[in-house]
């Protein structure tokens, strides 16, 4: 347990000692730390509800001001059990009933093990421990909210009620933390996606699907101009695959059946499907004979692997194997199939294919979360073909590029994570040798960028070391975004190689990398991080023109038009609204220049700007803020 976790543990115990000073009879199942709190589980005939909060928070902060110490005592299992037939656990006294959920759970103990009491005033609680010295230490702490749960999260189980509580070491950084939660909910990517119109879900589409609206559309397109300016820059060279592929790819990958579990089933080829349908072909034989695979297949990829990663019991007959399709899970395979189409020598490498690849994956309905986790999402993916001796550089390019986009986003404050194999686990393929050197590529890669690292054992791939990109939003929350993977796997499977320099056929390595992961995720965690107020550059609109009167409206137009055909997404406000609601509704939908314009601005040729950001700026020739702002497009800057 962390030093926090102690502290919100502990606080579990006061919660459960203040409930019984109000309610006696209260009994008690577990109280372990979470995410961001504690709970303690409450079997009591009262329905506990935010209204009582009040009064067992004033009976917390009584037992706190007591600075009641957290005393430990180990006892025998009879002991343990002689107390809870007398409710004394999780109680203040014997009671009339026994404290069914930890006699419950002192069964669970394995025997040999030492069963510890800790005390504090009169509550006693069955508990490993460790807690804070006392209750004071508990400094600042509040409820938040209750809910129900099945005890031992088994619905045969009786259903308790949750009570859900935070702690913290000060009552500072407790007031930080509700702040912190208050500006998230301002920032909810769902709440400013709906207020702007940036995208929408329908139900009658499908939940997990984003449709981008047009303005989330532009912002999308932005992101993706950018990327694909800085692959040119690098060397990529672009394609573009169908949102479907044969289930064999899959099979060869490895990604079905064994992950089929998060992507969407297969689809049987139609003419199979009216066969078997009139053969009387049921559902669950259907999956076997998508699942299953020729004794051809398994040989050969077994053979390639040079272990059995196809096991005997998926080989069938293949007059019995049904063919079909899959939504593709992950783009890797198509690309695999371009730079197989034809052959490559040394002197080829690296081949880096990059796409805005659209893949699908089954998440359950209750995992779903507006833009951050969908079932379908498009992945600014790239694989780079490369010799082993270029994994090293290609690493780095693939870091310096990451480094580019998060940098130019405003998003400083990351750190990356570089994960390898656990010496110790035997579910890493490939030769150790291999592995030390791809491992020791991405280490020296990860130094170079000049950024704090963690060199994380056994967070690798089962293929091959990666580099994760965690990045702190302006709230300090953590979002892991881009990612780098060397891959040794893959290439095997697909039986890929090259023409070294020795003439000899040599298999490539691999590298899969996605600067932003998906975009959909990406653009929701940017308009979170931006709370709506987007940069010049990815606005959907970057400057409206409000004409004052009627009179003017013609100029307005003119200067619209002009700055259209410079590329700057400008509109005009030719309602006959007053100015003041103009300028109230142009803030309402963060358009970053506000542009005023009256008899005298159309005479002088001058546009009045204000800012979102530097507010009033006066008037300024027309041609002078074209210039500005085209540039300001131009440069990406954060501030206007
Ligand atoms: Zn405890
Ligand atoms: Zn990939």
């Amino acid at each position: 347990m962390t030093e926090l976790e102690t502290i919100r543990h502990s606080c579990a115990h006061i919660l459960a000692n203040a409930i019984l000073r109000i309610w006696p009879e209260a009994q008690f199942a577990a109280g372990p730390p979470v995410e961001n709190g504690f709970y303690y589980d409450v079997d009591l005939p009262h329905r506990i509800s935010p209204e009582d909060f009040e009064r067992i928070e004033k009976e917390m902060a009584a037992i706190i001001a007591e600075a009641q110490p957290f005393q430990r005592e180990v006892i025998s299992r009879d002991e343990a059990l002689f107390m809870g037939e007398r409710g004394e656990l999780a109680g203040l006294t014997p009671r009339p009933e026994a404290s069914k959920f930890k006699l419950d759970i002192i069964t669970r103990i394995p025997e040999g093990e030492e069963i510890t009491l800790y005390r504090n005033g009169a509550f006693t609680d069955l508990c490993a421990g460790p807690h804070v010295a006392d209750t004071s230490k508990v400094a600042a702490f509040r409820l938040t909210h209750v809910a129900s749960a099945f005890y031992q999260g088994d619905e045969k189980n009786p259903q308790l009620q949750r009570i859900y509580g935070t702690a913290f070491p000060s009552l500072e950084e407790m007031e930080n933390w509700f702040a912190m939660l208050e500006e998230a909910k301002k920032r909810d990517h769902r709440k400013i996606g709906k207020e702007q119109g940036l995208f929408h879900i329908d139900d009658a589409v499908g939940q997990g699907l984003i449709l981008w609206t047009p303005k989330g559309a532009t912002i999308r397109q932005e992101l993706q101009n950018f990327i694909s300016g800085e692959l040119a820059k690098q060397g990529y060279s672009q394609v573009f695959t169908p949102h479907i592929g044969k289930i064999g790819l899959y099979k060869t990958s490895g990604h079905f059946p064994y992950y089929k579990e998060s992507q969407f089933p297969a689809i049987p080829e139609p003419d199979q499907l009216e066969r078997i349908a009139s053969e009387g072909c049921g559902c669950a034989e259907m999956t076997a004979r998508l699942e299953a695979v020729s004794e051809l297949f398994a040989n050969s990829l077994n053979e390639r692997a040079g272990k059995e990663i196809v096991s005997p019991e998926r080989v069938m007959d293949p007059t019995r194997l049904l063919d079909g399709f899959m939504l593709k899970p992950m783009n890797c395979p198509h690309h695999i199939k371009i730079f197989a189409s034809q052959p490559h020598s040394y002197r080829d490498l690296p081949v880096r294919l990059a796409e805005f690849g659209t893949v699908y994956r089954w998440e359950q309905s209750g995992e779903l979360n507006g833009m951050t986790r969908v079932r379908g999402f498009t992945q600014d993916d790239a694989h780079l073909f490369c010799t082993e001796e270029q994994v090293a550089s290609e690493v780095q390019g693939c870091l310096e590029l990451v480094k580019k986009v998060l940098t130019t986003l405003g998003m400083s404050d990351y750190r990356v994570r570089v994960g390898l194999r656990d010496p110790d686990s035997n579910k890493f393929t490939g030769n150790p040798a291999q592995w030390d050197l791809a491992e020791q590529a991405c280490r020296d890669a990860a130094a170079t960028l000049g950024v704090p690292f963690s060199e994380e054992p056994g967070e690798a791939a089962f293929y091959g070391p990666k580099i994760d990109f965690v990045v702190k939003d302006v709230l300090g929350r953590e979002w892991q975004l881009g990612t780098v993977q060397v891959d040794y796997v893959l290439p095997v499977r697909f039986d890929l190689s090259y023409t070294g320099a020795d003439g000899k056929p040599h298999v490539p390595v691999m590298i899969h990398r996605a600067p932003f992961g998906s975009l959909e995720r990406f653009t929701g965690v940017l308009i979170e991080h931006f709370a709506g107020d987007f940069p010049v550059w990815l606005a959907p609109e970057q400057a409206r023109i409000l004409p004052v009167s009627e009179k003017v409206a013609e100029y307005a137009q003119k200067m619209v038009a002009e700055m259209k055909g410079k590329g700057i997404r400008a509109t005009a406000d030719l309602s006959p609204e007053k100015l003041g609601s103009k300028i109230r509704l142009a803030q309402l939908d963060k358009v970053p220049y506000m542009i005023v314009v009256g008899p005298k601005e159309e005479a002088a040729g001058q546009l009045s700007i204000r800012s979102r950001q530097r507010g009033d700026e006066g008037a300024i020739a027309a041609d002078a803020f074209i210039q500005r702002i085209e540039s300001e497009i131009r440069d990406r800057t954060l501030t206007v």
